[in-house]
């Protein structure tokens, strides 16, 4: 395996550039490492999928890029750069000036993002106050994205408030205003996880066919592997802070090669065929992210740990053209050296 200096497997034409972030939370039983080494790209017009159990950094590292940390963050080394200029140096003004226009996000809960006692009409066209276009043309767009993503009647609905609106509906609303801007790069964390799995099924197929109308790029977190493997071309595989492993869906689904990316795989719902009352989950919990860690940060819990993964963080090695890991075991020439 060829050790890897650039830590992440698809470089070219990026939109999205995540190199060596490190990011800490002050708690008061010390620095919680919630980010730890991460690189990751997002290629414009491609979806990246961010995959890992509950606790692994996936919403932080999506608040990371949009900006929208609590107090008790402090990134503390790293880049983000977004269509070339770093994110982390930005001014807030001019950080302002990105969002809504160039990146948009969509969250689970789709009131995050609605103001409870504005109407949808009002919300629709404040969004879009970049856009030099009258008033009636501004609701005009609006109207003809809440048709797109399935609000029926959409020339009476835009009146009504949040509230007059399904959980589901909501959440179409929400992706119709994060799309209306065309964003270059669209952050979804977990856009679909409140929602039953008939709805998750249609807001999908929604996403991937504006995605691609627009041509824009989405950064999507989820839990489910299922919706990760219809949605994305590439996945990143975090695990306590750290991307694990990244490459091609289709890599990554068919020949994993980090220990914990096989083992989510095995646990996944969607691949165990026979019924079974008690789904399997990964043996061990996820450690602490207090304090300084050596060696492996998954060693707990690998079943094929040896003594280096005791002492050595392993370093990022390729494993195929657009595949990385981050896995002593990848080092062979060394291993059998050693
Ligand atoms: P989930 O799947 O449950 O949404 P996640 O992968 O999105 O999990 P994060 O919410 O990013 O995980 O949390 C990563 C780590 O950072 C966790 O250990 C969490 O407890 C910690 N964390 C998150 N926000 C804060 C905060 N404001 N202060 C202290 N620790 C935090
Ligand atoms: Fe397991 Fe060692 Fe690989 Fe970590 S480095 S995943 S402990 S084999
Ligand atoms: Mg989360």
């Amino acid at each position: 395996m060829r050790r890897h200096d650039q830590t992440t497997p698809m470089s070219d034409c990026s939109l999205l550039e995540i190199r060596g972030l490190n990011l800490d939370f002050g708690t008061p039983r010390g620095r919680v490492h919630a980010l730890r080494n991460v690189s990751l790209d997002v290629p414009a017009g491609r979806v990246v999928g961010i995959v890992g159990e509950s606790g692994s950094g996936k919403s932080t590292l999506a608040y990371t890029v949009m900006g929208l940390l609590p107090e008790n963050a402090e990134v503390t080394d790293g880049s983000i750069l977004f269509e070339g200029r770093d994110l982390l140096t930005l001014s807030s003004q001019a950080r302002r000036g990105l969002m809504g226009d160039r990146l948009s996000m969509i969250f689970q809960d789709p009131m995050t993002a609605l103001n409870p006692v504005r109407t949808i009409e009002n919300q629709m066209i404040d969004i879009q106050h970049h856009e030099q276009r009258s008033r009636s043309d501004k609701r005009a767009r609006a109207i003809d994205m809440l048709k797109r993503v399935g609000i029926p009647d959409p020339q009476s609905r835009i009146t009504n408030h949040p509230h007059q609106f399904s959980g589901g509906m909501r959440q179409r609303i929400c992706i119709a205003m994060a799309l209306l801007v065309k964003p270059a790069l669209l952050i979804a964390d977990e856009p679909t996880t409140a929602l039953d799995a008939t709805l998750e099924v249609q807001i999908i197929h929604l996403l991937k066919d504006l995605q691609r109308e627009i041509g824009c790029s989405i950064l999507f977190v989820s839990h489910h592997l299922g919706v990760v493997a219809e949605l994305c071309d590439h996945v990143a595989v975090m695990y306590a802070g750290e991307v694990v492993e990244q490459g091609a869906v289709r890599d990554i689904f068919h020949n994993p090669a980090h220990p914990y990316t096989r083992a989510l795989l095995e646990c996944d719902p969607g691949r165990i065929r026979q019924r079974t009352r008690n789904l399997p989950t990964i043996p061990g919990e996820v450690p602490s992210l207090l304090g300084n860690k050596k060696g492996c940060i998954f060693r707990p819990r690998c079943p094929h740990a040896f003594d280096r993964c005791v002492q050595e963080t392993p370093v990022v090695y390729s494993v195929g053209a657009d595949q990385v890991a981050r896995c002593h075991l990848l080092d062979r020439p060394r291993m059998v050296a050693a």
